[in-house]
């Protein structure tokens, strides 16, 4: 039976998900002679950029730098039209890579896995899929990988009354492929992270009126999207190598080329500080961040990023009041940070009403709204921009049971436990993909992406050459690295507040930090795992 015979149910290797992550994983494996099959929910690749086709959706990194690097051809190839890409334009972009490397032939849509199951006899997995388009129910491989990202596993909170809505109701992780009218619509957007943060203009210039439901309100820097720099873009593809590995060695593994990041805020006048940050909010984009080096280490420093964007707030919003509801009080970018095109100025508009749901909580969603502790809204159209189940969402989404049957949901009650973000004790041959515990969220994510994939190919490569069949991260080294994570975690100001970096969006979620901070070290212990022969992991 041919490697890519739809009828074929055994396999070196399978992949779930097929956006960034598995598209690479699968081009990788098959270079290596690997049979493969990759699994997707979808009915296309591109995951992230399949699912959020919400108005304003876009990257926040810059296109340049938010791309595969492993193919020279590609990223010599491709021209990016905007700093920051549209979700439509990476989504072509994820269906060129898909069709320049043919990847199709390899990758089931519309096939959910439900199930995964550990044979210690075989060293095999066993995987249970669901799908109405394809026969089999059942498939085998040697080793499993979760490609199924991060932010995928879509957080829908439970109001009730919803099954009873009269109008329309989207999430914005789950947008319809032929958009939404809002045209003369009464329309409630639920949330202010980032996908709303982003839409929030687009569908207030259309729609009739927009009450915005705030529970907390977060950051946001200008992005000050535009074409891209023609000159830019030649300049970067001159020497793009040159160029990721100036990011990569940055500790988001991205804003290489930031001025004046080590310096702290704390040396500067207020003067000085003013004009500095001046210029940071004029270049625009997530890299304000950085724009000195110890704003996510020294509170104090902190404070002075945080009054900055609290007066550009009351800057850019007329009404006093709502410019105070609108203006955080937490650390400055330990929610996520966003960036932005005219939200804030989006709240002078006629037609745009903000509420704080923080105050008067939501209570139910009735036939025709939606009513809160204090009011009823008449809502013709709901829009759910309410964010992830973060980072464990889409893994704990599978039944996963390793050795002894034991299942990945009870050996994570109390939060995530891996060794390198990349396996965890008692799963062996099971991979996950930017899972917790590696820089993930809190890095670039197209190259965190691919450092993973080079290294689980390269040790899948290093098992067949030397005729092992079997890998597993011991318990002592996913001990000591879920530690070190922790206290990584503790020198920076990235765990005071609630964040879903932290798993404080989503109700009796265990809060613990998930993310890895700091790319380049990261990279460097994965590397050095590599050159002691795999320490930490038992190879059998
Ligand atoms: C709106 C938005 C904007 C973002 N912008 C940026 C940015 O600017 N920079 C950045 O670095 N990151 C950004 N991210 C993060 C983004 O998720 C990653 O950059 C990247 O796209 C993740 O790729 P992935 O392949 O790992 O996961 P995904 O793209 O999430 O793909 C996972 C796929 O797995 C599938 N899947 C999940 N479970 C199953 C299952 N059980 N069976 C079958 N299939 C399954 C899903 O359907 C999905 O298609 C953004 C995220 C969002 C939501």
């Amino acid at each position: 039976m041919s490697p890519n015979d739809p009828l074929r149910t055994n396999f070196d290797v399978v992949v779930v998900g097929a956006g960034f992550a598995g598209c690479y994983m699968l081009h990788r494996l098959r270079g290596m002679g690997q049979t493969v099959r990759v699994f997707e929910i979808g009915t296309g690749v591109g995951g992230t950029w399949y699912w959020n086709r919400y108005p304003g959706a876009r990257c926040d990194i810059e296109s340049m730098e938010y791309s595969y690097q492993f193919s020279e051809e590609l990223q010599q190839e491709w021209a990016w039209s905007e700093r920051y890409a549209s979700q439509p334009e990476i989504l072509d972009y994820l269906n060129h890579v898909a069709d320049r490397f043919d990847l199709r032939s390899d990758i089931q849509f519309e096939t959910r896995v439900t199930k995964a199951r550990y044979d210690e006899a075989t060293s095999r997995w066993t995987l249970d899929i669901e799908s109405d388009t394809h026969a089999s129910t059942e498939v085998t491989a040697q080793f499993y990988i979760m490609a199924t990202g991060c932010l995928s596993s879509t957080n829908m909170p439970d109001f009730p009354g919803l099954d009873d809505f009269e109008g329309d109701w989207f999430h914005t992780g789950r947008w319809p492929h032929a958009g939404v009218d809002f045209a003369g619509k009464r329309v409630g957007v639920i949330g202010t992270g980032s996908s709303a943060i982003q839409s929030i203009p687009l569908i207030a210039e259309e729609a009739e009126h927009l009450t915005v439901f705030q529970r907390t309100p977060n950051f946001s820097v200008p992005a000050h999207n535009a074409p891209i720099d023609q000159a830019l873009q030649a300049r970067v593809k001159a020497d793009y190598r040159g160029f990721r590995a100036r990011n990569s060695a940055m500790p988001f593994g991205a804003f290489a080329d930031v001025e004046g990041r080590e310096e702290s805020a704390l040396n500067a006048t207020e003067a000085e500080l003013e004009k500095h940050y001046d210029y940071w909010w004029q270049r625009g984009g997530l890299i304000f961040l950085a724009s000195y080096g110890d704003l996510m280490f020294e509170e104090k420093s902190n404070a002075t990023a945080r009054k900055y964007a609290g007066q550009k707030i009351l800057d850019l919003v007329d009404d006093p009041e709502v410019a105070a509801l609108l203006t955080p009080d937490q650390v400055f970018g330990c929610k996520r940070l966003c960036a932005d095109s005219g939200y804030f100025e989006t709240f002078n508009r006629p037609n745009v009403e903000l509420v704080d749901v923080k105050k008067a909580p939501i209570e139910a969603i009735t036939p025709n709204g939606l009513r809160t502790a204090d009011a009823e809204y008449e809502l013709d159209v709901i829009v759910f921009a309410t964010g992830y189940d973060a980072m464990t969402g889409a893994l704990l989404g599978v039944d996963i049971r390793g050795r002894n049957g034991q299942s990945l949901v009870d050996k994570w009650h109390a939060g995530p436990r891996t060794y390198l973000g990349l396996g965890t004790a008692g799963f062996p041959n099971l991979f996950t993909i930017t899972g917790p515990g590696s820089p993930s969220v809190l890095a670039n994510m197209v190259p965190a992406i691919e450092q993973h994939v080079n290294w689980i190919a390269d040790c899948i490569e290093h098992l067949r050459s030397t005729g092992l069949r079997e890998i597993e991260v011991t318990l002592d080294a996913e001990d000591a690295w879920v530690e070190h994570v922790n206290d990584v975690a503790n020198m920076t100001l990235f765990p005071g507040c609630n964040s879903w970096y932290l798993g404080a969006n989503i109700a009796g979620k265990p809060r613990v930090f998930m993310p890895y901070i700091g790319f380049p070290t990261y990279v460097a212990k994965c590397e050095e795992v590599v050159a002691k022969n795999y320490e930490g992991f038992a190879l059998s």
